[in-house]
Order: C-alpha cells, then sequence, then structure tokens
C-alpha cells in the first residue's frame, strides 16, 4: 500500500510502497478514509538525530478516521464497514491513569513501547492502519469522515484544556486563545459552545484571525508586542482567567502572563519549547500554568458528541495522499486555514 513517511531525519516526508498490515489477534485494520495534518509533525521533523525518540522511517498520521476493513482474532463489538475514528494517545489500558480513561496519561506507555500511531506506530497517512485495540475506536455515526477526523486531536486536545478551566470560565469572564490555526480555530468553537465567556484570539496571520472572528471569537488582536496591553484594555484592566496558548514560543507564553487575571488558568498546548516562570511576584495571584497534553477516551467521546450537536465545525482543506508533502508544506508556510486533511483512499 501507499503510506507518507518521514525516512530521513531532516528530509521531508515522501510517499512510498510499504507490506499491506494484517491485523493480529486483538488488532483491528482500517481502510483510511481521512487523515489529519497536525503542527505537531512538522516539530517531529525538525528534532535533531540526537534523542530523537522513534524508529525510522515512520508513516506519519495522529488524526485518522476509517472504515473496519478486517479484525483480528478475539475482537468483538466491531464489524466490516463500519466507520470508526482513532483515539490517537495509546496507554496500556490497565494502569491507573487508563483506567480513568485517560490513556493520554498512561504510566507505563514508555516503559511498555506503546506509541500513538504517527508518533512512533504506524500512523493514518497510509491506505491502511492497524489500530492496537478496539477501545481506541468510536463510531462516527454518520459524521462527516473529513469534518470528524480533526476532533480527534485539533478537538480532543483543546476541549481538554478548555474542560479543566470550564469553572473558571463564568458568565463575564473572558478566555483568550492564542494561535488560531488547527487548534485555535476549534478552541474558539468550543469556548463558544461550551461557555458564555467573551473570547479574544490572536494569531500573526490576518487570514487566520478571520477565521476566528467567523467562528465566534467576539475579538480578534494581531499578536505582536502591544497585544497583552490592548488585552489588558478589552478587559478592563482586569485580564483573562483562561489563556490556551496553541503556540509556546517565548513571546506568546510572555503574552499568556501579560493577559492573565488574578487566579487565572494559563495553558501552554503549543510545544514551542518556551517556559513560563512560576513564583511570587512573577504573575498574578494564584495563576495556574500547566501544559496539558491530547485528552481521556470519554472526553474524546464527548468531543465527537459536541461536534453532533453542530457546536463545532472544522473548517479543512483536503489533499490527495500524493499531494501530502505539499499539505505539511503549506502548513508549515502558514497557508492553511483550519485543517488540512489526506485523503489516502480518495
Ligand atoms: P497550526 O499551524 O495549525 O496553528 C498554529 C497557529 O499559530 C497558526 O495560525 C499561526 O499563524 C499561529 N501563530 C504562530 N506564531 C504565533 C504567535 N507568535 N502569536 C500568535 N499566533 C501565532 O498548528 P496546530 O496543528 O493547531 O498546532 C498548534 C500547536 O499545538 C503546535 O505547537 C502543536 O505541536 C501543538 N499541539 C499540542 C498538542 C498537545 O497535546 N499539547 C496536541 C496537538 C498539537
Ligand atoms: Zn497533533
Ligand atoms: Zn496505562
Amino acid at each position: 500500500m501507499k503510506a507518507l513517511q518521514y525516512r530521513e531525519i531532516g528530509a521531508p516526508p515522501e510517499v512510498v510502497m510499504v507490506p499491506d498490515p494484517q491485523p493480529g489477534p486483538g488488532q483491528v485494520l482500517l481502510k483510511v478514509t481521512a487523515a489529519g495534518v497536525c503542527h505537531s509533525d512538522i516539530a517531529v521533523m525538525s528534532w535533531p538525530a540526537e534523542g530523537f525518540p522513534y524508529a525510522l522511517p515512520l508513516t506519519l498520521g495522529h488524526e485518522g478516521v476509517g472504515t473496519v476493513a478486517a479484525l483480528g482474532t478475539g475482537v468483538t463489538g466491531l464489524a466490516e464497514g463500519d466507520a470508526v475514528a482513532v483515539y490517537g494517545p495509546w496507554g496500556c489500558g490497565t494502569c491507573a491513569k487508563c483506567a480513568e480513561g485517560k490513556e493520554n496519561y498512561c504510566l507505563r506507555a514508555d516503559e511498555l513501547g506503546i506509541r500513538p500511531p504517527g508518533l512512533g506506530a504506524p500512523g493514518a497517512m497510509a491506505e491502511y492502519l492497524l489500530v492496537d485495540d478496539p477501545r481506541h475506536l468510536t463510531p462516527i455515526d454518520g459524521l462527516d469522515p473529513v469534518a470528524t477526523v480533526p476532533l480527534t486531536d485539533a478537538g480532543l486536545t483543546p476541549y481538554h484544556a478548555i474542560k479543566r478551566s470550564l469553572p473558571k470560565l463564568l458568565p463575564g469572564s473572558t478566555a483568550v486563545v492564542i494561535g488560531a490555526g488547527g487548534l485555535g480555530h476549534v478552541a474558539v468553537q468550543l469556548l463558544r459552545g461550551m461557555t458564555a465567556a467573551r473570547v479574544i484570539a490572536l494569531d500573526v496571520s490576518e487570514d487566520k484571525l478571520a477565521l476566528a472572528r467567523a467562528v465566534g471569537a467576539h475579538d480578534t488582536v494581531l499578536s505582536d508586542a502591544r497585544a497583552a496591553a490592548t488585552v489588558r484594555e478589552l478587559t478592563g484592566g482586569i485580564g483573562a482567567q483562561a489563556v490556551f496558548d496553541f503556540v509556546g514560543a517565548e513571546p506568546t507564553v510572555k503574552t499568556a502572563a501579560a493577559v492573565a487575571a488574578v487566579e487565572a488558568d494559563v495553558s501552554i498546548v503549543g510545544i514551542g519549547g518556551a517556559a513560563l516562570p512560576v513564583g511570587f511576584g512573577h504573575l498574578p495571584f494564584e495563576v495556574s500554568v500547566s501544559a496539558p497534553y491530547w485528552g481521556s477516551r470519554g472526553e474524546f467521546i464527548e468531543v465527537l458528541n459536541l461536534a453532533r450537536a453542530g457546536v463545532v465545525a472544522v473548517h479543512t482543506e483536503t489533499f490527495s495522499l500524493d499531494e501530502a508533502p505539499l499539505a505539511y508544506e503549506r502548513l508549515h508556510a502558514g497557508k492553511i486555514n483550519g485543517r488540512a486533511v489526506i485523503l489516502p483512499n480518495g
């Protein structure tokens, strides 16, 4: 089958032929309908050889939707042809965190060598995807596969971060979204659908700010050195009760700190690598800073239910598998509005 692989450190990903996977006991083989393009893959492909965590070649794609093509022995509860979305942060299934559905925080994944598809295990940017366990699949039940596939990460990750901060997002509060890209433009919609907070989106691109307004941001602010002062003005000097940074670079974590209100939550979701000092006098009183990762299985089902309720509609741009390297180039250049989605069998 055809697959998009990252093969050599620093080289662009390539479409190559690889052997068709066969489902072993307990596994499920999907024919991939849609696979989302995440900025994290670009980060992975920029990491140096020293300390690179995954074996190469690596088939990319940690957002996947497909139809069941074959079941390994012992798999029940699914039938050939079922349309399903893949929960990506695979864990061991039995540790204390996995027992809560928080496989994203599995206590044993590293030790057992369990990796998400596309981030260690072969990913969804291929004609077929091997899924390690049926518990990582949720029926999409009539949802559109292209619009749904980004929800597996670009939806689930902001949903998890926002859900933590719901008690602070009371009517009259403000939420700031920094970076209105794949994750950020979904975050704006989730905040509008789940809270009565005023939503202010920041980005460096006017196109992304226009998208943020189109999906419900009350205000948009160009992300520059003056952005924090503008947000302060918009909030009558108080600042935001929750800040979601989908960039995580030096200037954005500074902005995040500078717009935080007393007792605010600051979630650094972007993997730009910047640190935000926490300590008395560094931030307004009792600000909580965290760096969340993906979301739980239960939250994944909740996100799909929000899509069914019409709360979130991802803006997508589709590409064939042969065009997948181009999709990454365009994302890298900041030219994707919303989420790029690959159609491996399209
Ligand atoms: P994306 O490229 O679609 O969106 C990033 C957006 O940030 C773009 O709109 C870009 O214009 C904007 N931006 C860049 N610099 C900015 C700045 N200085 N100020 C404001 N906006 C700026 O990327 P994505 O796929 O949405 O991913 C966003 C980030 O989240 C990436 O760092 C990705 O690796 C990370 N991520 C983290 C998790 C997690 O679990 N923590 C999960 C998925 C993605
Ligand atoms: Zn991702
Ligand atoms: Zn576990």
